[in-house]
């Protein structure tokens, strides 16, 4: 194998810190930066910068060589109370723009010509996703589009960036559109949290035979990626000379009063669900991996069961270390 020299940007961040893990595991120099170091367990990365992708200067500081492979996971990101509310979505838009704008600006000034950007399922029009049990989120479908937030919008303006710096400058960038992606050390509690950590959350803190509250009518659909198998999917993307957009994400659909039962039963107990308003996204998702299968010949495979088991016992063991 040749080792190479490899860039991640938010490598403070969930998936940016297992990236890391795993490129170290590989043999890889690595740098990453962040605004913030990882929050659960100190990175491996050769070099760690903390810095603000946001701001130009900054942004091109850290570009001081030529690297064999960048990994674009830095954005302003959250589960549905962060994401679909509307108040952070002027922030959402500004700093995810703002740090994607300098990263392929700083990266083609050095040399660096391949780029992962991690775009995500939030892209798919919201028309296409109004029935629970026929979500379409082929790749195609994209346009004519229709996000449902301005986060889904910025993830859409950044893949065309991407895709027009490989087309006039050259480049090899690479995007993958990721579909909720879960597992250990990633945020559970503080209002940034998706869902399955929330759920695992709430029903680790219930006392057996008590309530759990669920947004909505927990009949909306989802389906959830273990982040081992996104880094998998990630790597396998970058290695190959398919440039994307495709999804990378589980085609393992559940409704989310479904998790909320396999969650029940991996904790051993029996829960009423009260269900409450709050914001939901769109009514069904599911990962289309057609695209993924013809290209890599390989798609994630890994049970949501096992993942999910792997999660609550993580933040289990958080919630009681408090
Ligand atoms: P995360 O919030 O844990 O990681 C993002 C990291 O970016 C954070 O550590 C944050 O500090 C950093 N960051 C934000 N602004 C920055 C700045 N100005 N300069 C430097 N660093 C900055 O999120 P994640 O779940 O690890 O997601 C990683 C990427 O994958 C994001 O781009 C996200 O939009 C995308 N994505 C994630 C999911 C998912 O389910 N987790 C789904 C679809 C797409």
């Amino acid at each position: 194998m040749t080792y190479k020299n490899i860039l991640v940007c938010g490598a403070g961040g969930f998936i940016g810190s297992h990236l890391v893990k795993r490129l170290k595991t590989e043999g890889h120099w690595v740098r990453g930066v962040d605004v913030k170091h990882p929050e659960f367990s100190k990175s491996p990365a050769d070099d760690f910068v903390i810095a603000d992708l946001s701001r130009q200067i900054e942004c091109a500081k850290v570009f001081d060589r030529s690297f064999d492979a960048v990994y674009q996971l830095a954005a302003d990101m959250g589960g549905a109370g962060y994401i679909f509310t509307g108040d952070n979505d002027a922030n959402v838009m500004q700093n995810s723009v703002a740090i994607n704008l300098n990263v392929l600006e700083a990266a083609q000034n050095c040399g660096t010509h391949r780029i992962f950007y991690s775009s995500s399922a939030c892209v798919y029009p919201e028309g296409n996703q109004l029935d629970e049990n026929n979500p379409v989120t082929s790749e195609a479908s994209v346009y004519p589009a229709n996000p449902d937030s301005e986060y889904g919008w910025e993830k859409l303006f950044s893949e065309r960036l991407y895709m027009a710096y490989n087309r006039n400058n050259g480049m090899k960038n690479h995007i993958a559109r990721y579909h909720n992606i879960f597992g250990p050390e990633g945020t559970w509690c503080g209002g940034r949290e998706k869902v399955p950590a929330a759920l695992c959350r709430k029903i680790a803190e219930a006392a057996n035979g008590g309530s759990i509250e669920i947004w909505g009518d927990g009949k909306q659909t989802r389906s959830f990626l273990y982040v081992d198998a996104c880094v998998e999917g990630s790597l396998r993307l970058m290695d190959s000379d398919f440039e994307g957009p495709v999804n990378i994400g589980s085609e393992e659909m559940v409704s989310i009063n479904q998790l909320a039962g396999l969650i029940m039963d991996i904790a051993g107990k029996n829960l009423t669900v009260v269900h409450i308003p709050g914001p939901l996204g769109v009514r069904g998702r599911n990962s289309d991996n057609r695209l993924i299968r013809e290209k890599l010949g390989w798609e994630p495979d890994y049970r949501l069961a096992d993942g999910i088991e792997k999660t609550y016992r993580w933040i289990f063991d958080q919630i009681n270390a408090r």
